[in-house]
């Protein structure tokens, strides 16, 4: 595998201390044993941190014990600095701060069916899409994994509370997950592995949205996972995608839709195609003829987001006409498309919109 440019591999400055989320099975029972415990004892911590328990809860560890783990391997990541609700609690966006002050956002929407929290991959993101509102204030660091994770924990805490589940898990926060490779598939294998080694949560309940980063797609169709890949597409030619979404420049439509159907051939999972339709910049009928010609025949599923407000940006949705047309004119090529029900723009939580501004 030739290594990944350096895009990949983003400040690391400001890890907080290591976490038992950040290790895998073999370093947690040596990390356990390195402190004078018998190696089981990383399963019951395990059992108990992935589950969302809280130290006076792991009842199997004596005081003493349960100090020295969880004074050791978990060390506190994240602090709610804010929670804020809309959809009458059922979409709750969070604001957390790291040990070093850095702010990141999570979302937590729940659905009749399903219980979806949507996790952030770093503080900030480097990709500069313009209609992107955390793309604006660039990247500040990646997360670890722990910190990772521990948004899932936190979110999975919190539904235990009131007897439900975290059932599902999208990388779509603040972040380029691809652009934080390590770290990020380390916390899907936390996320995916059943108890006691991780959060249990099925590989197909979990989405990886990526930019288009091809050689880290390459990457992730070797690594044998079965979570689903999203890729933000949002035009479908080089000309109009060089402008939304940067990286374009490097990696063009042909290259990186080639890349995520492979993944899709290799995993037999359907690709999510995200499309923003902004108004009268990539919501023409003849984009739509466009996409469809590359995408028929083809496992996919095109998710049409309607623009979501941002700070600044002079962009609009685009009109409910324009975006019937588009998904006619979709369908009737035999390509999958729904427009995405959009939750949170009340409280800046929705696509597109997490910034982690304190005020
Ligand atoms: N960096 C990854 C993960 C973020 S996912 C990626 O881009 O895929 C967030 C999704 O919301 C992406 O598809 C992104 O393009 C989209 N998005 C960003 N800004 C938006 C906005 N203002 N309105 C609607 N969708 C937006």
């Amino acid at each position: 595998m030739t290594s990944l440019p350096l895009v990949f591999d983003a400040p690391t400055r400001g890890l907080p201390p290591r976490h038992l989320a950040d290790l895998d099975v073999a370093g947690r029972r040596e990390a356990v044993v390195a402190l004078g415990e018998k190696a089981f004892r990383a399963e019951q911590l395990s059992r108990h941190y992935f589950a969302g328990h809280l130290p006076e809860q792991m009842t199997d560890l004596t005081g003493a014990v349960r100090e020295k783990l969880a004074g050791d391997l978990l060390p506190p990541l994240l602090t709610v600095v804010r929670e804020v609700q809309t959809d009458a609690g059922d979409t709750v966006k969070t604001l957390w701060r790291g040990h070093d002050g850095t702010l990141v956002e999570s979302v937590l929407m729940r659905y009749p069916e399903r219980t979806t929290v949507c996790i952030s991959s770093q503080a900030g993101c480097g990709m500069a899409c313009p209609f992107c509102a955390t793309g604006q204030a660039g990247l500040t660091r990646n997360l670890s994994t722990g910190e990772i994770v521990e948004q899932v924990v936190a979110a999975q805490r919190t539904e235990a509370a009131r007897g439900g589940r975290v059932s599902n898990v999208v990388f779509m926060g603040m972040g380029e997950p691809l652009a934080n490779y390590n770290r990020v598939i380390g916390a899907v294998r936390r996320i995916v592995d059943p108890a006691p080694h991780g959060v249990g949560i099925g590989q197909r309940s979990v989405v990886v949205s990526t930019v288009g980063l091809v050689p880290a797609m390459r990457r992730l169709t070797q690594e044998g996972l079965q979570v689903t890949l999203a890729l933000s597409l949002h035009a479908p030619d080089d000309e109009l995608r060089d402008t939304l979404v940067p990286v374009n420049t490097r990696w063009p439509v042909r290259e990186v839709l080639g890349a995520a159907l492979d993944y899709t051939a290799s995993t037999g999972r359907r690709l999510s195609i995200e499309y923003a339709l902004i108004r009268d910049v990539n919501d023409q009928p003849w984009r739509a003829d466009l996409l469809a010609r590359l995408l028929k025949h083809k496992l996919v599923h095109v998710n049409l987001i309607p623009l979501n407000p941002t700070p600044g940006s002079e962009w609009d949705a685009s009109p409910k006409k324009a975006e019937r047309e588009f998904v006619r004119r979709l369908r009737v090529a035999g390509v999958n498309a729904t427009v995405r029900e959009t939750r949170g723009r009340e409280i800046a939580g929705a696509c597109g919109q997490l910034s982690a501004a304190e005020a």
